[in-house]
């Protein structure tokens, strides 16, 4: 698999797994006096992820967070496959890939932190925000530009379907904003 390019590889990606602390928000979470804990997502990256899902791209989360906000705004983009609580997420991938027949080396991940380390091992192209951990940087194929929650998902999303033709300017039909 290592003798792709990065580039090489873009044109072969079906899947994309997302971490959700980090990757699609900032990482940060605002907590209040009765212990609720808010995040922040980004809406560039939301149009990018309910575009991918329309271009017929498989579109899946792995978390190890439980928090039932972040599954009700990623259900409203059009994503199904949302595992939260996942502890060992090497597990949740296996199951994934062989329950829809896909392959891991057509899978590009995101991650930012040591959770991440072994299922980007396992994928054909592992990628990071620009402030991921310097480990998960060490093993990234791509370290995007961008960082957690600032883009980075709409950064990778992006550069696939381009290459793909499946972004909206290439083809003139775009997802509904929201
Ligand atoms: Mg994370």
């Amino acid at each position: 698999m290592d003798y792709m390019s990065y580039k090489e590889y873009l044109k072969h990606i079906t899947t994309f797994i997302f971490d959700v602390d980090g990757v699609l928000t900032d990482g940060t979470v605002k907590v209040t006096t009765e212990g609720e804990m808010f995040r922040t997502m980004n809406v560039k990256d939301g149009y990018a992820l309910k575009t991918a899902v329309e271009k017929g791209f498989k579109v899946c989360v792995i978390s190890g967070g439980t928090n039932e906000g972040v599954r009700v705004r990623l259900q409203n983009l059009g994503i199904k496959d949302i595992f939260l609580g996942a502890s060992q997420k090497t597990q949740v991938l296996e199951e994934y890939l062989k329950t829809n027949n896909l392959k891991a080396e057509n899978v590009l991940y995101m991650g930012d932190d040591l959770p991440d380390f072994k299922i980007m091992q396992e994928v054909g192209l592992p990628t990071c925000p620009q402030d991921a951990v310097p480990e998960i940087k060490a093993i990234s194929k791509y370290v995007s530009h961008k960082k957690g929650g600032k883009g980075c998902v709409r950064d990778v999303l992006e550069q696939v379907m381009k290459v793909q033709g499946k972004w909206a300017i290439t083809n003139g039909v775009s997802a509904k904003y929201d």
